[in-house]
């Protein structure tokens, strides 16, 4: 961390907002205008539309993060948390990847922290569940599914292979939606390669409490999306929730009993939880509070958009939707993260502030290779899209959308060399723990003296 006389604008997470508002600070700043410093406990931005994708093996993993040094060059990236401010002081703690814990003085204060999993005490749901934030749940999900392939395969155990070939969904809204879309596609064309399963072996259950999927994209095509699913021969249940899944026993409440090694936990997300520690004024659902200028209520120095701040929705009120919110979507983040770096620099030079307007132009949203369903927005037009054609239409706007040339044209490499090479179906399982086999060779040897007290205790066993 440098020291500086430059007044620091302190940017918290660097995920979609993070990165957006610190290139575009950087891009407007005068020349040692300020010191950008930007803290994330990773070294890169994930590109969230891309995790089903990457758990299917479409991209590769790799190409959905973009990595903060690089893009973000001429601000000080710092890997690590921050765990509270004193608003007071104008300090920051920030617990770093390894040592000591230290405070970060700022003038300028950026909170883009997003949101985290939303779940409920629900028993066995923390032993048992994986969410789909994260480019490492993707990874792990994709190798734990083709594992489940090869545990199938290889036992005779009709329980244990029933059981590995069952797949639960919770929640249905985009993430969830695309992941069991993605997954399964994936799961059904990998059974090709295996003798003892079949594409009909397996089984893929989606569950959610609300009585559509898909909401993002209205009422019509998550309807549609829903009877797609279901020709696939995906089980789907809606107005139902889970009561538990202690030990992979998936109990509904609609009455419905399975067992399964795999169950996905896509219902919602909730701000991230470590606001509360800031000292900002946080909406009733744990938000931070910020005005149209994307200022922090009460602040004239911090600024916060994205999943983690409740902003009002201009465009929506303008039309006639009282109390409008701006929902935590890519649309959105990446917007308001232009508008917030302007106001950041017209803040720091004792400029008025812009308000931020967006009207939402629509959605897009992949279920495999070849299936999708769009709605794009054109003024009081809504123009509905299903199938190849809409699928067409979300890989080119996520491909055009992912931050970075670089990742564009390794994305889009991506997808035209499985055209031609057929997905790859490995599991890589063994990458969660590198260490294991080289640690079996190399551990130091027991004792001769144990060795033989062992030797003759097993002879005597043995006689
Ligand atoms: C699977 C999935 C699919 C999606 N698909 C779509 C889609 O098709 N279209 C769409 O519009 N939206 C989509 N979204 C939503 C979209 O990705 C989010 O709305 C967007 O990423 C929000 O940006 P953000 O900057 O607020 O948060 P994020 O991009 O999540 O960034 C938050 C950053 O803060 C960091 N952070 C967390 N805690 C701390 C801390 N204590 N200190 C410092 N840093 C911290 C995190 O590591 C992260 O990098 C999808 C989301 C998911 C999960």
């Amino acid at each position: 961390m440098s020291t500086t006389e430059r007044p620091r604008i302190l940017v918290v997470g660097g995920g979609y907002v993070g990165l957006y508002a610190a290139r575009r600070i950087l891009k407007k700043m005068r020349y040692a205008e300020a010191t950008v410093t930007v803290v994330d406990p990773r070294s890169y931005m994930t590109y969230q539309p891309f995790l089903p994708e990457a758990a299917a093996g479409s991209i590769s993993p790799r190409h959905v993060v973009v990595p903060l040094r690089r893009v973000v060059r001429g601000a000080e990236v710092l890997t690590g948390r921050v765990t509270t401010i004193d608003q007071d002081r104008k300090v920051a703690t920030v617990a770093p990847l390894v040592g000591e814990a230290y405070e970060l003085p700022f003038d300028y204060l950026v909170i883009a922290m997003g949101a985290v999993s939303r779940t409920f005490p629900i028993p066995g749901l923390a032993e048992q569940g994986i969410g789909m934030k994260g480019v490492e749940e993707a990874i792990g999900l994709r190798n734990h599914v083709l594992e489940q392939l090869d545990k199938a395969d290889s036992t005779t155990d009709e329980d244990v292979r029933r059981k590995a070939l069952t797949f639960v969904f919770v929640g249905g809204g985009f993430a969830g939606a695309e992941t069991v879309g993605e997954v399964e596609d994936m799961a059904r064309d990998a059974a090709k390669y295996y003798t003892n399963v079949k594409r009909e072996d397996m089984r893929f259950v989606l569950v959610d409490v609300a009585d559509k999927i898909l909401p993002e994209v209205g009422p019509e095509l998550g309807k549609w999306g829903k009877e797609h699913l279901e020709g696939r021969g995906i089980e789907v249940y809606l107005k139902t929730g889970m009561d538990s899944c202690v030990d992979g026993h998936v109990v509904l409440n609609n009455g419905l009993e399975v067992d399964s090694n795999t169950l996905v936990w896509t219902a919602g997300v909730k701000p991230n939880p470590a606001l509360a520690r800031f000292g900002l004024p946080l909406g009733p659902r744990g938000h931070v509070d910020a005005a149209p200028t994307l200022q922090v209520t009460g602040t004239d120095y911090v600024w916060a958009a994205g999943d983690n701040a409740q902003v009002p929705d201009l465009a929506a009120r303008k039309a006639g939707v009282e109390n409008a919110w701006c929902p935590p979507n890519a649309q959105h983040a990446l917007r308001q993260a232009k508008v917030l770096g302007d106001n950041v620099i017209s803040g720091m030079r004792g400029f008025p502030q812009k308000e931020y307007s967006h009207a939402n132009k629509g959605a897009v949203a992949g279920l495999g290779l070849h299936k999708g369903v769009a709605m794009i927005v054109m003024g009081k037009m809504k123009i509905k899209v299903k199938g190849r054609l809409a699928w067409y239409m979300h890989r080119g706007y996520h491909g055009l959308a992912v931050p970075t040339w670089n990742r564009k044209i390794r994305v889009f490499a991506d997808w035209t060399l499985a055209m031609f090479l057929k997905r790859e179906v490995v599991s890589l399982g063994a990458m969660e723990t590198p260490r294991e086999e080289f640690y079996e060779a190399a551990k130091p040897a027991p004792a001769p003296a144990a060795a033989a007290v062992k030797s003759e205790g097993e002879k005597a066993k043995a006689s």
